[in-house]
């Protein structure tokens, strides 16, 4: 399958978050791109309609592009339970509340789970390259795992204190970042849209 390639130049980072701009300007460190995020140029954040984590990262793309006249690339991201029919997913932020309280979000997950026997789990991870003409690359990247409680570990954020990735017995949250950052589904999406895009 032929990718529209990145020709280099500027590049939007669709995030108003600065800690996920950093990861993704270090992370395409190594190409011509000149990185500014969507905060930085004060463009709107769209609301995140979409059903699934590719419609959300399109949807952020594009608006992003729209409005800059210049590539834009987005990601969403999520934890999907497996005995939860993938719950939260694309509500995995939303389950934390307005105070982003993950303890009540994880606490859900085990009251949701009772006795269920199957703990396993994935995060995913959705990244859109997205041109002002509409055009999009888009690429989904996984890490599974299984969860364990009560919650184990301080490093990391979000769920990553029940999440146990296969061939492991420690937590997201008990790894070493690094560690982490090159196994994660982020890290996956990731070399996925280089090869394609930027290489
Ligand atoms: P967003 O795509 O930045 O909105 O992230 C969605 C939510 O998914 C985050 O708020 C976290 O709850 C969760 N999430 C995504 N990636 C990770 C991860 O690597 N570890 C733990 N939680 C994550």
């Amino acid at each position: 399958m032929s990718h529209r390639h990145f020709e280099g130049g500027r590049l939007i980072v669709a995030s108003h978050n600065p800690g996920k701009v950093r990861e993704i300007n270090e992370l395409l460190a190594p190409f011509k791109a000149d990185v500014v995020s969507a905060g930085d140029l004060d463009l709107p954040e769209p609301e995140e309609t979409g059903l699934t984590f590719v419609a959300n990262a399109k949807l952020k793309a594009l608006a992003s592009a729209r409005a800059a006249n210049a590539v834009a690339l987005a990601d969403d991201s999520g934890l999907a339970v497996t005995a939860l029919d993938g719950a939260p997913g694309i509500y995995s932020a939303r389950w934390a509340g307005p105070d982003k309280d993950f303890d009540l979000a994880m606490g859900r997950i085990e009251s949701e789970l009772g006795n269920t026997e199957d703990r396993s789990a994935k995060f995913v991870c959705a990244l859109t390259l997205a041109w002002p003409d509409g055009h999009c690359e888009t690429f989904e990247g996984t890490v599974t795992g299984a969860l364990t409680f009560p919650q184990r570990g301080d490093k990391g954020f979000g769920y990553d204190p029940i999440f146990i990735p296969d061939g492991y017995d420690i937590t997201f949250a008990e790894m070493d970042p690094d560690k982490k950052h090159g196994m994660s589904h982020r890290a996956d999406a990731f070399i996925k849209l280089v090869a394609a895009c930027f290489a």
